[in-house]
C-alpha cells in the first residue's frame, strides 16, 4: 500500500505522514528531505543552486542514502550526514530552488519508487501524487492559509533555535509556494483524485482521524 500526501511547507503533512506511519505500521519517506539533503550538500560544495550548471556535475556520482535511526529519518550524500542541517531557514528555499533542475528530480525520483516499491509506505512531498506515484492506493492534498503555515514553521524554527520574524517566514513560504507550482517539471498540483484537506482551523488528531477515517472506508 502507498500513501501520498502532497501539499506546501507547513500544511501539516509530515507532522500527519509520521503519525500515519505510525499507526497503521508502515514505512515513511520524507521525500522534501531529500530535496534538503541534495540543496544542503550542492552548498557546501560551493555550488550555485540557481545556476544548473554548477549543480549538474555534482549529481554524476552522487550517492544518497536514506535509513531510519531512533525513528527519525537519516539522509546522507557521499558520506556525509546532511540530517542536522537540512531544517535551517536557508534551506528551504535552496531546496526548491534546486528542486526545479529537472536532473536533481529524476535522480530523487527513482529513489523514492525504488522505496515504495519494496514496501507499503506514505510517501510526503509536492508531486508523489501527480509524478512519482501516479497509482499511488489513497492520495491526500494537504494546505492551510499561508498565515497560518507561517505560524506553524515560525515555532518549528523557534523550539530549534532558529529565531526569525514571522514576516520574513511569510515571505519565504510564499515565495517557495510560488516557485514550487509554477516549475515546469513536476510542480506542486492538486490531482482530480486527491481528498483535499484544509488545515487551517483543525488540529492534528483531527486531520489524522478524517484520513483513518476515509483509509479504512
Ligand atoms: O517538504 P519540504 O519543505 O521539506 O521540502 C523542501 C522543498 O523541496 C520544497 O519547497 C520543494 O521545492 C522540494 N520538494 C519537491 N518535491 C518533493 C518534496 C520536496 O520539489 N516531492
Amino acid at each position: 500500500m502507498n500513501i501520498a500526501i502532497d501539499g506546501p511547507g507547513g500544511s501539516g503533512k509530515s507532522t500527519i505522514a509520521k503519525i500515519l506511519a505510525k499507526t497503521l505500521r508502515i514505512a515513511y519517506l520524507d521525500t522534501g528531505a531529500m530535496y534538503r539533503a541534495i540543496a544542503y550538500y550542492a552548498l557546501k560544495k560551493g555550488a550555485d543552486v540557481t545556476d544548473e550548471s554548477t549543480v549538474l556535475p555534482l549529481l554524476t556520482d552522487m550517492d544518497m542514502k536514506v535509513w531510519e535511526e531512533n525513528g527519525v529519518q537519516q539522509v546522507s550524500v557521499n558520506g556525509i550526514n546532511t540530517t542536522p542541517f537540512i531544517r535551517e531557514n536557508r534551506i528551504s528555499m535552496a531546496a526548491s530552488t534546486v528542486s526545479k533542475i529537472p536532473a536533481v528530480r529524476i535522480k530523487l525520483v527513482e529513489l523514492q519508487r525504488n522505496v515504495a516499491q519494496k514496501c507499503d509506505c506514505v510517501l510526503d512531498g509536492r508531486d508523489i501524487g501527480s509524478y512519482v506515484l501516479p497509482n499511488a492506493d489513497y492520495k491526500f492534498y494537504m494546505t492551510a492559509d499561508s498565515r497560518v503555515r507561517a505560524q506553524r514553521r515560525q515555532s518549528e524554527l523557534h523550539a530549534k533555535g532558529q529565531d526569525i520574524s514571522f514576516e520574513e517566514i511569510l515571505a519565504d513560504i510564499e515565495k517557495r509556494d510560488l516557485q514550487d507550482k509554477t516549475r515546469s517539471f513536476a510542480p506542486l498540483v492538486i490531482c482530480p483524485d486527491a481528498v483535499v484537506i484544509d488545515t487551517t482551523n483543525l488540529t492534528i488528531e483531527e486531520v489524522t482521524a478524517k484520513i483513518l477515517a476515509l483509509l479504512c472506508k
